[in-house]
């Protein structure tokens, strides 16, 4: 136990020692209490101590609700990378984008640290058996830390979790106890079995070590940030580094606990003195269940509880945050930046795939929900694109469904019979040039800068399939547009030698390519002069950086068919 680590009452302001054995306040019986550690000491001592130590979660233990971490308990949770998102940043115009891959934790999700700092509180308070209600992640991770501690689990589950995650849940040795409710209610449930038989309940932001736990993403961010960033400074005392917090911090939400410990975790690090500001919280909820979006935009201080959600997001279907929200809005109010959204389940799966083709991440729809969001908020001008954004990466990746990728997803291959005049690799070969992109819509992308035109073709290959062809200058496109007869050409005005007004002029005067649609890019306002030798040659002018809208990809569909 850590004994600097007191608990303080959000209702009465009794202050305590913390034990994991009384989950109420002695004084006025409220559960919502919250861990106060002594923060002066901690600004002369925390740098130097933690200076030598691995980086994980343990690494800031003085600030955590615990003695000793046991390392045998440990499975390597927390110190995941900080990854430079250079081409999502790229689309988006963002050039600080960052993500921080929970995915890299034991059963792959931010629920782990959870987990992790739960089971080791209840092994030092001698506790054996402990009762969850989850929407998948928390019991999985619950289920992986309890079994290496010899803990027993009660996981409760809505019957809308998926079969998989309810499987990885029990081959861990957990009781899965499967209710066919909504997850609020399922809540009920478990908190009433863990009373009649007197069991330890994890309650999400009820729990100490839960709220705890989520610190340790914002410690190892401002951390992380500070040593990418190459103006360090000394702190006021000049014995400190200052670490570094990010202009904005993003997370998909179900219950909320999450943003509620990271948003802690940054208030202590500014309290102690390590960094000199609040990030602003963007908290993003899907659609179909955004009780705390639809509250914050109301201007509300308690959410209106949703029934029965409806989204395809199972793991961010908590329809009543109850006063998580509350708490959460309260202090994002009073830190003076944050943002609550919600995105649509189709909004969510196309962002699956931009991150899987653009970052090479494989993420779950309860992750994808922030990069959505994120998506959503700089179109709409909400955020400041030069912005240090970073964006909480995490959870499972389920066995893609039927209705995530639609129809026609897979390529299927037939090998033909194999024949002596025939090895079976050319059979292979043969197989893979029959379904060679050639049928696919043929894109000419003309543009001087090579990144431009990579940005483009990324763009394009994430939205669907396309094959792209690409020209540098205005002689390679007149070429390979006369050669090639592409469904479409992209083309940029400025460029060397023959600009984009010239090659227009080429290709109208081709009776072969004076039919092929253009698009005509440009970064500049264009002069009177300008949009005049443009007019009725182009099908349309677009700004460079417009081209994520959905319009742009309706258009682009309609035009190659
Ligand atoms: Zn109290």
């Amino acid at each position: 136990m850590n004994f600097n680590c007191v608990t303080e009452c959000l209702d009465c302001g009794n202050r305590a020692q913390y034990t994991p054995t009384t989950p109420s306040c002695p004084e006025c019986g409220s559960v919502w209490k919250e861990a106060r550690y002594d923060y002066p000491a901690l600004r002369r001592s925390l740098p130097d101590r933690i200076r030598e130590r691995p980086f994980d979660m343990w690494r800031y233990r003085e600030l955590l609700p615990i003695g000793n971490p046991l390392p045998s308990l440990s499975m390597g949770d927390g110190g995941t990378p900080l990854i430079k998102a250079d081409n999502f940043g790229m689309m988006l115009g963002c050039p600080n984008l960052y993500i921080k891959d929970e995915r890299q934790n034991p059963t792959s999700s931010f629920k782990d640290r959870q987990a992790a700092l739960g089971v080791a509180a209840l092994k030092e308070a001698g506790i054996n058996e402990v009762v969850i209600a989850s929407t998948g992640n928390v019991a999985i991770a619950y289920s992986a830390h309890a079994a290496r501690a010899g803990i027993k689990v009660w996981a409760f589950l809505t019957s809308l979790v998926p079969p998989e995650k309810m499987r990885e849940v029990a081959i861990y040795g957990a009781q899965v106890v499967k209710v066919t409710a909504s997850y609020d209610q399922v809540k009920k449930v478990a908190a009433e079995f863990a009373q009649q038989r007197n069991l330890y309940l994890e309650a999400g932001a009820r729990t100490i070590p839960s709220v705890e736990a989520m610190k340790t993403i914002a410690f190892e961010i401002s951390e992380q940030l500070s040593e990418l960033s190459s103006n360090n400074v000394k702190g006021k005392d000049n014995v400190l580094q200052y670490w570094r917090s990010p202009d904005w911090y993003f997370q998909s939400v179900s219950g909320g606990l999450g943003p509620l410990g990271v948003q802690k975790g940054f208030a202590e690090l500014l309290q102690i003195g390590l960094t000199d500001r609040m990030p602003g919280m963007a908290i993003i909820q899907a659609e179909g269940c955004s009780p705390m979006v639809t509250a914050w935009k109301n201007g509300l201080d308690v959410a209106e509880p949703i029934a029965s959600p409806r989204t395809h997001i199972t793991t961010l279907a908590t329809g009543d945050p109850g006063r998580t929200y509350s708490l959460l809005a309260q202090r994002i109010r009073s830190s003076g930046r944050g943002l609550f959204e919600s995105v649509t389940d189709e909004e969510t799966f196309r962002t699956i795939h931009i991150l899987a083709k653009m970052e090479g991440l494989s993420i779950e729809p309860a992750a994808a929900v922030s990069f959505a969001g994120l998506i959503k908020l700089v179109r709409a001008g909400a955020i400041d694109p030069a912005d240090t954004i970073v964006i909480n990466c995490t959870g499972h990746t389920m066995p893609i469904e039927k209705m995530i990728l639609g129809d026609g997803w897979s390529k299927n291959i037939a090998v033909p019979q194999y024949t002596v005049a025939e090895t079976p690799q050319e059979g292979l070969l043969s197989a893979f040039n029959r379904i060679s992109s050639d049928r696919y819509p043929k894109i000419l992308v003309v543009d001087d800068l090579p990144d431009a035109r990579r940005l483009i073709r990324r763009i394009f290959q994430s939205q669907g399939d396309f094959s792209i062809v690409e020209a540098k200058n205005g002689r390679e496109a007149i070429e390979l547009a006369r050669l090639q007869l592409p469904d479409l050409i992209i083309l940029d005005l400025m460029m060397p030698e023959i600009d984009g007004f010239g090659v227009l002029d080429v290709l109208k005067a081709n009776p072969e390519t004076a039919q092929i649609p253009v698009i005509v890019v440009t970064a500049k306002e264009l002069t009177g002069e300008e949009n005049e030798l443009l007019r009725g040659r182009i099908h349309s002018l677009m700004q460079k950086g417009q081209f994520l809208s959905d319009e742009f990809m309706e258009e682009i569909n309609t035009l190659v068919g």
